[in-house]
Parts: C-alpha cells; sequence; structure tokens
C-alpha cells in the first residue's frame, strides 16, 4: 500500500448497513423535491472542503447529487464528512434544498438542489484509486483493464453497460412480440462452421478427446427449425480462436435469430423494426425500410461489400474516355466524388497520388487540368457524380502496365479503399463522417462461394449451410465463380453489423454443395453428420441472422472499440489482464485431463 492510501484509510470508524434504506437514487433529485427529505447511498466522487463548509458529491449508477455538512449545525456529523476520501462509499440523510441561482450547477441533472446533511454513515473506505473517476481524464487502457471493476464505476462506462442492457432488453422484447422463443444452446459442443479455430475443452472422462466452443450457435439454432420451433433467438456469446486484429475479441456476442418459412425479406421485416428500437433506446431515429444493394452492386458503386453510404458512390466513367491515355484498353476508370472538400493542396495531391500508387492505382488529381483537356466528359463526369463546384472529384484507373489478375475487381476494391482513405483524411473536418449520421443497408445476393487460392478449391463465402438461389442452381456444378447465395448482409457506416442466410433444407441440395465445396461425403459426414441426418427428418425451408452485439452498441454509445461496450474484455493479445486468463495450470489437472505439452515446431 503506499502512503496516500494509508492516509485515505487510516483509522475510519465503518457503519453497518443495519435496516438503512435509501429513498431516492443519486441522479433523481430535481427542484420540485425541495423540502423533501432524502437518504442517499453512493460513492464520494468528488469532496470540497471549506473549513466550515464540505460540498460532497455522492455519485451512484444513475447520478450524482451534492450533499452540503455545515460545522455550525451538527459539527459531529460535519467531523466525519471530514473522515471521506475519494471513492468512500457512504449514505447521507438530509432535507433537499434548492440551491441559490449562482450556485446551480447545470453540468449535472440534479444540479438545483443540494441535500443539505443531517446524518452520515461511512459504510466504506478505499484505497487511493489508480485513476480518477473523471470521464475526462485519459487513463491509459492497460491500467484501466487491470482495474476494470474501477474503471467500470465511470460515468461514461456505467452509460454504455447500462445502453448494453437497455438494448438488450430491447431486443428480448421486440422479438419476443414478435413470437420468437429464447432458448439456448450449449457451449461445450463440437466444431461449428464458421470457418475460424475453435478454442477446444479436453474431456477429463474421455481422454483424448475434445469439446468446441462454438464460433456460433449456426448448427443447433437449424435443427430447432426442424425440431419445429418456428423462431428462435439467442443472446449469445460465440468464441472464435482468430489471429486477433485490434478491435476483435475471442468471446462475443451475438444476437442469433432462425425462423421458419422466411423468404429474406421477412428475416428483414423482423430485423428493421428491431434495429430502429435499439437506435430510439440509445436516443437515435432511423427509418426503416434499409435501402438493398446487390453484391455487385455494392462492389460497382463503393468498391466494397460493407459500403459507408455517408459518403457518395463513386462512378465508372471509362465509357467516357475511351480512346484517351486515361484508359487502358478493357480497364475501369473510376471517379472518385467528395463532397465539400475543395481543391487539395499541392502536398495534399502528392500524397493522395502516393497513397493511390501504394494500391496500384495512378490518380489524376488535377481537376482544373482535366475539365480544360476534356471538358466534355468532365462535365458528364460532374453530371453522373451529381458533383458541385466546392466538391472534390479526381478519377483513378490502373497503374501496371500490365492489369491485374482479377482486373474489375482489384480495380474497385483499390479504388474502395482509396475512397475512404481521402474521405478519413479530408472529409470528417467537413462534418461529413459524422459517427451519428446512421446509414443502414442492406448487401444481398453474395457470390456463393470464393476461390481460396492457398487450397486451390471453392470455399463457402458465408457457411455451407447456405442455399443457392433458386435460379442458380445449374451453376453449382456449371459456374461456381457465378453462383449466388441467398445470403444478406445488414451494413452500418462501412461496418459489417451482421450477416444471415437462407439455409439449404434439402438434402440433395446439400450435397451438391457440398460437392461443389469438394468435401468427401466422408468429411461432410464426420464434420456435419447429424444434421445432413435431420435434413432427412422432415426440415422447413429456415434461414436466419446473426447481429453482432457488441458493435451494435459500440456504435450507438459513440464509442471507438468494443472494449468499452464489454464488461470484462481482453487485450488485443486476448489476455484479461484483471485476472491474468489465460494462465498455466497444475500439473496435477493436467494429468487428470492427459494433457501434454509439445513444443511447437
Ligand atoms: N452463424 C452466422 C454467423 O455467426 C450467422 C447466420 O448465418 O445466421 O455469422
Amino acid at each position: 500500500m503506499n502512503e496516500g492510501a494509508e492516509k485515505q484509510t487510516a483509522g475510519v470508524p465503518l457503519d453497518m448497513l443495519g435496516e438503512l434504506r435509501r429513498t431516492h437514487t443519486c441522479g433523481e433529485l430535481r427542484a420540485a423535491d425541495a423540502g423533501v427529505r432524502a437518504l442517499l447511498m453512493g460513492w464520494v466522487h468528488r469532496r470540497r472542503d471549506l473549513g466550515g463548509v464540505i460540498f460532497i458529491h455522492l455519485r451512484d449508477r444513475e447520478g450524482v447529487t451534492q450533499a452540503v455538512f455545515h460545522a455550525d449545525a451538527d459539527a459531529a456529523v460535519h467531523d466525519k464528512a471530514e473522515m471521506l476520501r475519494s471513492e468512500y462509499v457512504a449514505a447521507v440523510e438530509g432535507t433537499v434544498k434548492l440551491r441559490t441561482p449562482e450556485t446551480v450547477n447545470p453540468t449535472i441533472a440534479t444540479g438545483e438542489v443540494e441535500v443539505v446533511a443531517e446524518k452520515i454513515w461511512i459504510l466504506n473506505d478505499c484505497r487511493v484509486p489508480p485513476f480518477p473517476m473523471e470521464e475526462s481524464v485519459d487513463v491509459d487502457e492497460e491500467v484501466r483493464l487491470k482495474h476494470r471493476y474501477i474503471d467500470l464505476r465511470r460515468p461514461h462506462m456505467q452509460r454504455n453497460i447500462m445502453l448494453r442492457s437497455r438494448i438488450s432488453f430491447a431486443v428480448r422484447e421486440v422479438l419476443t412480440a414478435e413470437g420468437f422463443l429464447e432458448i439456448e444452446t450449449p457451449f461445450m459442443t463440437r466444431s461449428t462452421p464458421e470457418g475460424a479455430r475453435d478454442y477446444l475443452v479436453p474431456s477429463r472422462v474421455q481422454p483424448g478427446s475434445f469439446y468446441a466452443l462454438p464460433q456460433s450457435p449456426q448448427i443447433f439454432k437449424q435443427l430447432l427449425m426442424v425440431s419445429g420451433f418456428e423462431k428462435y433467438f439467442q443472446i449469445v456469446r460465440c468464441f472464435r480462436d482468430e489471429d486477433l486484429r485490434a478491435d476483435r475479441q475471442p468471446e462475443f456476442t451475438q444476437v442469433d435469430l432462425e425462423m421458419s418459412f422466411p423468404q429474406q425479406e421477412r428475416i428483414f421485416e423482423v430485423i428493421e423494426p428491431l434495429i430502429v428500437r435499439a437506435c430510439a433506446v440509445a436516443g437515435f431515429e432511423v427509418s426503416a425500410p434499409f435501402p438493398r444493394l446487390t453484391y455487385r452492386q455494392a462492389m460497382r458503386s463503393y468498391g466494397v461489400d460493407k459500403p459507408d453510404r455517408r459518403l457518395p458512390p463513386f462512378h465508372c466513367v471509362e465509357d467516357l474516355f475511351a480512346g484517351t491515355p486515361l484508359v487502358s484498353a478493357g480497364l475501369l476508370l473510376v471517379a472518385i466524388h467528395i463532397p465539400k472538400t475543395g481543391a487539395l493542396s499541392r502536398s495534399q495531391r502528392d500524397e493522395l497520388r502516393a497513397q493511390g500508387g501504394k494500391l496500384g492505382l495512378r490518380v489524376y488529381d488535377d481537376l482544373k487540368r482535366l475539365e480544360r483537356d476534356f471538358a466534355g466528359p468532365m462535365a458528364e463526369v460532374r453530371a453522373r457524380a451529381g458533383a458541385a463546384e466546392e466538391d472534390l472529384l479526381v478519377l483513378a484507373g490502373w497503374a501496371g502496365e500490365q492489369p491485374p489478375r482479377r482486373p474489375e475487381e482489384t480495380v474497385l476494391a483499390a479504388c474502395g479503399q482509396l475512397r475512404l482513405a481521402v474521405a478519413q483524411a479530408y472529409a470528417d473536418r467537413h462534418g461529413l463522417l459524422k459517427p451519428t449520421d446512421f446509414q443502414f443497408l442492406w448487401v444481398v445476393d453474395f457470390p456463393m462461394f470464393e476461390w481460396d487460392e492457398e487450397e486451390q478449391r471453392w470455399m463457402a463465402a458465408h457457411h455451407p449451410f447456405t442455399s443457392p438461389h433458386d435460379d442458380d442452381l445449374e451453376l453449382l456444378t456449371g459456374d461456381p465463380a457465378r453462383c449466388r447465395a441467398k445470403s444478406y448482409d445488414l451494413v452500418l457506416n462501412g461496418v459489417e453489423l451482421g450477416s444471415g442466410s437462407i439455409r439449404i433444407h434439402r438434402r440433395d441440395v446439400q450435397a451438391r454443395v457440398f460437392d461443389a465445396l469438394g468435401f468427401s461425403r466422408e468429411e461432410a459426414r464426420r464434420r456435419f453428420g447429424f444434421l445432413l441426418d435431420a435434413l432427412e427428418f422432415g426440415a422447413p425451408p429456415h434461414g436466419g441472422i446473426a447481429l453482432g452485439l457488441d458493435r451494435l452498441v459500440m456504435i450507438l454509445a459513440g464509442e471507438n472499440s468494443i472494449r468499452d461496450v464489454i464488461p470484462f474484455p481482453k487485450t488485443a493479445k486476448g489476455t484479461d489482464l484483471m485476472c491474468d486468463a489465460p494462465a498455466p495450470v497444475p500439473e496435477k489437472q493436467l494429468k487428470e485431463l492427459g494433457v501434454a505439452f509439445r513444443k511447437r515446431p
């Protein structure tokens, strides 16, 4: 314990809670309560000692109320208040009094009143906290995570976790009203099909066998449809052992649902009001239906399958420049349009060209010159893009002598990245990427397969239980690259909030998809045999979706990291700094499990 800690805790006599009950929360009292008797409980947020008068800001999860202790009113109570320090736990009883106009505190909801304390109980003391509770104080994240129980006490973290709870409750209300049943699925199971690595749990009673923690409840929710429950949902933890990127967590929460007999539109009809409601809970109004874009349209207009619609799409304009040196034969020329940015400085333009260069693009950024040399086509570009005078307009095409391997996708994807980089660099200064400008959309008709270079085979773009488009069944074997899936993503401001699909419910179609994926019958049986069996026992047409709850709450809370909306998150390396997990276990435990370690090659 450091010196301060000793000072803070030295010899304070503590009181019992006994039969004390609070009458109000610390966020509740208003001018209309003047004269009322109140008993509040909470933590000492701030303390000002002016000699004869002590002011305490008492805080609980609902807010902060000022209590005032006058030495000349009751010296014993005042002396006791003198012992209070930061984060002590106290109960204060007194009379609510209007503050004088000059002492009103407009920064807190209870700022028009204070409680003139007549009694005080010190319920617990506190060591010197590792960081102040003020949200304005920037604290190193490692320190916050190590002392998470204190970090969570900070008002903005309390708000985030409470928002999360209210959103979860709203989800339950909306889905229950729609006839969905909340049904639990196992955490100790076998491998599920989401394509990441599994976390494994060794079985003691069956040495050498392992459970896998579910990457999603995918198979179980489909089985629940076969069982006839028709509408299932769960707010559920999923576990994926991936190389952790900055904002990934090894365990995360999904709003997972599945229903029988739906078309894709029916799933959207369930999800849209749910999202509208979640936004309303956070104080934002959004309207449904959300726009729908096919995967192909998204790629052609934004160069990504999760477009940020806060900025306008780009336009392919190679037709306007055919025969000019700007267009290499057969390749795209893309007009990127960012509103209100105005002309860039010379150094900004150099930077933009360098950025484009890194993506393999040649960027034509000299708008004046373009408009002089190609007056007609540029007028048409402006018209297509709907670009005003003060908007930024650049053209980008492939820089290399040789076209890339998949020319269209490569150029579009590079332009998509350039568009975002430019937008982030310049547009947010102009208020164009407002975090509270919520632009939802559905991306539909994804390709069924993605080619895996390493394994030299087709992989399921969503998962292997996703149904092909009714019109594309023949393409499964004929031309897998063109086969569309009945899968869809919900996208918000460039972030994928959720994805789902209409599933395969017929054994014969499932077998054809496994064939296309190059799964042998044995492999398919070994991994998903029970689902294949179930498809033979009257599986209804069904489909569903899973939404990332952490991301949704993060965006609605205005945070930049999902760690700020997860009570006990792990670091980017997958460590829980507070309880120090993962951790080695005693040899005895390993022996019981029959587990021994090999050095990794
Ligand atoms: N199981 C899928 C996922 O976790 C979602 C779904 O298809 O419903 O991404």
